[in-house]
């Protein structure tokens, strides 16, 4: 078979990565070119994204090194009995895109990931060097995430942390049990015991940042992790606590949620067909219900009936509707902690309207001024000249504020463009 150019390996390569949600690169500290040194930085002009055929935002360049992989995990596309293309990049060639990418302005940075080739330490190595070669031979200033691989030697996961901005291991599914079964190579233990090794290299970099701003940074946008829904049984509320013990465990800046798709010649042990999207969207909502809305994990499982989320009403608004006695709350002397659990209004309406009423009384109009979603809150609120009366106890209530769960496709109209929609995760 004839050896892939560089155009078709940065195709299968590029393509086998694009299902990998854990690339945003929000939380990175930033970097520049002062002094007219040094190439990219993580603010201003050079931020490019692509959208996914099923509507995600996903960066570029976004690739994997190879996907040839030795482990066999039956959800991944790139696993070891995969009926697929492989190629692999050298470290010059990823370190040469990247900064040819760059300077054309396509790309806020690098998300770099791998199969595994070779052995766990093998490929660590030339995740470290492409990262190594942009930072010290290029300067290179730009947003750099590495997937780390968690049997490798903890010293080459140290050398990734000093040249990455962010590290991500896969815990890939919230159940152990499940991925025993689906991931029988991978080894739970190790995976967690690595996200425990980063944390503490990252608060250690962090501390000693504080004591001198000389001392090297280290992965200073934190570690995250991806889980895949919909690959086995767990139900939502289920991976939502995985995800708060994770983030209470190893101080993670994100989990990404991943809604599973079937993949070429899958094993009989994974699901025929793709969950709902809205799958994903709701876990972010709940996830962002428990870190910046004040929620208990509880709290929002008991607004989710046999451990589902609703996929016609956000959490937020499922939770108000079956805890109405709460409500309304009166937007002109309620606390903050309350402001935040009324459906329709996000962090920054809340902070407007506490710094708004200090000077007036509220209305409805107010609101609206404020960017308020009114429609969603005004059932569940008092304001200056409004109150909700019979509306909040109305029975019908849920039916007229659910929406129907609708799967868009962005791309409906074009043609597909490849066969493979296969869902990747890595490690
Ligand atoms: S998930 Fe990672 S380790 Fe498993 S088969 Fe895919 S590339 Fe290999």
């Amino acid at each position: 078979m004839a050896v892939p150019g560089t155009q078709e390996k940065l195709a299968i390569l590029a393509d086998a990565a694009k299902y990998d949600a854990s690339c945003a690169s929000s939380g990175a500290a930033k970097r520049d070119s002062r002094g007219g040194k040094g190439v990219g930085s993580t603010e201003g002009a050079g931020i490019c994204h692509a959208y996914t055929p099923d509507g995600r935002c996903v960066s570029l360049l976004k690739i994997l090194l190879t996907n040839y992989c030795m482990f066999d995990c039956a959800y991944c596309v790139n696993r070891i009995s995969s009926n697929v293309r492989r190629a692999r990049f050298s470290v010059d060639e990823v370190v040469k895109l990247t900064l040819d990418f760059y300077k054309r302005n396509y790309i806020e940075g690098l998300f770099l990931s791998s199969g595994i080739i070779r052995s766990p330490n093998h490929t660590m190595e030339e995740l470290v060097r492409v990262a190594r070669s942009l930072r010290e031979d290029h300067d290179f200033r730009g947003y750099i995430h590495l997937k780390t691989i968690p049997d490798a030697d903890p010293a080459l996961i140290e050398q990734a942390g000093l040249y990455a901005d962010r590290l991500s291991i896969n815990i890939e599914l919230a159940s152990d049990t499940s991925l025993n079964r689906l991931a029988p190579e991978k080894n739970v233990g190790e995976i967690r015991k690595a996200m425990g090794r980063l944390r503490l290299r990252i608060e250690d970099g962090h501390d000693a940042r504080k004591s001198s701003r000389h001392a090297p940074r280290f992965a200073p946008s934190g570690q995250s992790t991806q889980m895949i829904v919909g690959a086995d049984a767990s139900p939502d509320v289920e991976i939502l606590r995985s995800s708060v013990n994770l983030y209470a465990n190893y101080n993670l800046k994100r989990v990404y949620y991943s809604a599973f798709s079937p993949i070429p010649d899958a094993s009989a042990i994974l699901p025929l067909s793709a969950p709902p999207l809205i799958r994903e969207h709701r876990l972010y909502q709940a996830d962002w219900l428990f870190r910046y809305y004040g929620f208990s994990v509880d709290e929002i499982a008991s607004a989710a009936p046999g451990g589902m989320f609703d996929p016609a009403l956000d959490p937020k608004l499922a939770w108000a509707l079956a805890n109405r006695a709460l409500f309304p709350v009166d937007v002109n002397t309620a606390p903050r902690e309350m402001l935040l659990r009324v459906p329709g209004f996000g962090t920054k309406v809340v902070a407007r309207i506490l710094a708004g009423r200090r000077f007036q009384r509220l209305t409805l109009d107010d609101l609206k001024r404020l960017r308020a979603s009114i429609g969603k809150a005004c059932p569940f609120i008092e304001a200056a000249g409004w109150t909700p009366g019979a509306k909040l106890d109305s029975t019908h209530l849920a039916a007229r504020m659910a929406r129907p769960a609708q799967q868009l496709d962005l791309f409906a109209a074009a043609p597909v463009a490849s066969p493979v929609t296969a869902r990747l995760v890595l490690q």
